[in-house]
């Protein structure tokens, strides 16, 4: 038999949520435990197995000191490292601190912020490593998850499908929220994984797989705007748990300075 595939789960800045979308698979954990050795998954198991491994799933952003050095000694003992989910793809919700005030977030959130160790800034994995493959989500879908470990297992090249949401709108036949009930949706732009779900129950997309391939973000806002919405009620939908993804960040902020200018132009 084959030797198994030794895999290291580890965490960062992060809600678990992605590591669970693992544990959520279940019934194909029992066949994965067959070719898989789970060498280091504390979410799931308290037997923890030093490298090196063969695959890496990163949960997480960088957001301490002691994860800048975590990191750097993660990646020299792993072949392959994969990042998963809006944490350490973009930075993820933590990230919305980046150029706040972070002593004066500190100071709000915690009685003794003088104890705690913390970066100014949170940052996806990719700023200070290599990294193999993204996948991206808040969180991950399950069966992309499994289908990067089977790529790895099968030496296959890592791909996931990288079209938008709006396309699986239409290939489901779901009613176009923005046009039939004017809702804001960011559909067009985000990447395509969680099967248009929002849209599915009559909800706008936020957003949450991070930009899509190609994306013409300043063609939807501007059409949202003419379409009666306040640059105001876009700018949560661009500066979520992707708020650091390069085209969503720089959308958020043009949507602020525009709904800076459209306040003065009131006074
Ligand atoms: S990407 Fe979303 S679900 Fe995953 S760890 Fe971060 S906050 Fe949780
Ligand atoms: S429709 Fe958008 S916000 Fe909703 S789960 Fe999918 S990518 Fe995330």
């Amino acid at each position: 038999m084959p030797e198994k595939l030794r895999l290291g789960i580890f965490k960062f800045a992060s809600c678990d949520g992605c590591q669970l979308s693992l544990l959520n698979a279940e019934e194909e954990l029992l066949e994965l435990a067959e070719l898989v050795e789970f060498a280091h998954f504390p979410e799931a198991s308290s037997r923890i197995d030093s490298g090196p491994y063969d695959l890496v799933l990163i949960e997480g952003s960088i957001s301490t000191p002691e994860d800048l050095d975590r990191i750097q000694q993660i990646r020299r003992q792993t072949d392959t490292l994969v990042t998963i989910g809006a944490c350490a793809t973009a930075g993820g919700i933590q990230a919305l601190r980046n150029g706040a005030n972070h002593d004066e977030f500190m100071k709000l959130v915690y009685p003794h912020p003088e104890y705690l160790q913390s970066l100014a800034t949170s940052t996806p994995i990719s700023n200070h490593v290599s990294v193999d493959f993204e996948l991206r989500g808040c969180p991950v879908d399950t069966g992309q998850l499994l289908q990067i470990i089977s790529d790895k297992l099968h030496h296959r090249k890592f791909s996931v499908p990288d079209h938008s949401v709006c396309r699986d709108c239409k290939l489901q036949n779901i009613v176009c929220v923005s046009v039939a009930r004017g809702i804001p949706c960011l559909g067009p732009l985000t990447q395509a994984g969680c099967g248009a779900i929002c849209p599915r129950f009559h909800r706008g997309c936020y957003g949450c797989f991070g930009p899509c391939h190609q994306t013409n973000t300043d063609g939807l806002t501007d059409w949202l705007i003419k379409d009666g919405h306040a640059s105001a009620e876009l700018i949560p939908l661009f500066l979520n748990v992707n708020a650091e993804a390069p085209e969503f960040a720089r959308t958020g902020a043009q949507l602020k300075r525009q709904d800076s200018a459209e306040g003065e132009s009131d006074e």
